[in-house]
């Protein structure tokens, strides 16, 4: 079976604060500080929070303009996905924006910085739900509550995605059990480990075993798989 893994978009590969703050600055006439969040600032009145969100709705595929943190790192990502045999799944509560639908945008957004044919789900609920719903084995958020819904509501482990130095959110996640990495680097690294080091346990961690050793054998599509390449034979009766 393979390994189920949940990742966040935005915060763990998208700089959707960036984007917001921009939104922000072009939609109410106000600069907003680098290190404030202004979709939840208390500078920020509900109300202003919510014409933003507006003029956000307008604008067509707004979702595509977003920066990836680390845009080698999802190539990396989908090299190691496929070769790992792994299953992932992007996670994200993005409201509409004009154009094609959060979910497409996501979609395409992900595909264009390397990750072929990436799976998108919106979820518009509890992360903890989904992870228990999906049976994730493991979540990469950059929201506590969402690692801590997820722990708390299924059997996935939670991996906290931290890019501030915050010392004291970080020792309240490790103390619940959920991981702590600063980037996509480590979250990586993280994911190489556990492939690398999971054959070699004992015990439960046994039964998890072919999940990081795909048949060498295995007969894979290309590494692009939407690169031209005849289909198989129709299966006749
Ligand atoms: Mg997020």
């Amino acid at each position: 079976m393979a390994l189920r893994i949940g990742i966040d978009i935005d915060g763990v590969l998208a700089d959707f604060r960036a984007a917001f703050r921009a939104a922000a600055r072009q939609c109410l006439g106000r600069a907003f500080e680098a290190a404030e969040d202004p979709k939840t600032s208390k500078a920020m009145a509900q109300a202003d929070v919510r014409k933003v969100w507006d003029w956000v709705e307008k604008k067509p595929n707004w979702w595509m303009g977003l920066r990836p943190y680390e845009p080698d790192q999802i190539a990396k990502l989908y090299s190691l996905t496929r070769s790992a045999g792994w299953e992932v799944f992007f996670l994200t509560n993005r409201p509409a924006s004009g154009g094609d639908t959060a979910q497409f945008q996501s979609q395409s957004w992900i595909e264009q910085h390397g990750f072929y044919m990436p799976s998108v789900l919106t979820v518009p609920g509890s992360r903890g739900d989904i992870a228990n719903g999906l049976r994730l084995d493991l979540v990469i958020d950059d929201q506590m509550l969402n690692c801590v819904e997820v722990v708390s509501a299924s059997t996935a482990k939670a991996i906290l995605m931290l890019r501030s130095h915050d010392q004291a959110l970080s020792n309240h996640a490790i103390n619940r059990g959920i991981g702590v990495v600063s980037n996509l680097v480590e979250a990586i690294t993280v994911l190489e480990r556990l492939r690398e080091e999971l054959p070699s346990r004992r015990g439960r961690l046994m039964r998890l075993t072919d999940w990081f050793n795909p048949s060498p054998e295995r007969e894979r599509l290309p590494d692009n798989p939407r690169a031209a390449r005849p289909l198989p034979p129709l299966v006749q009766d």
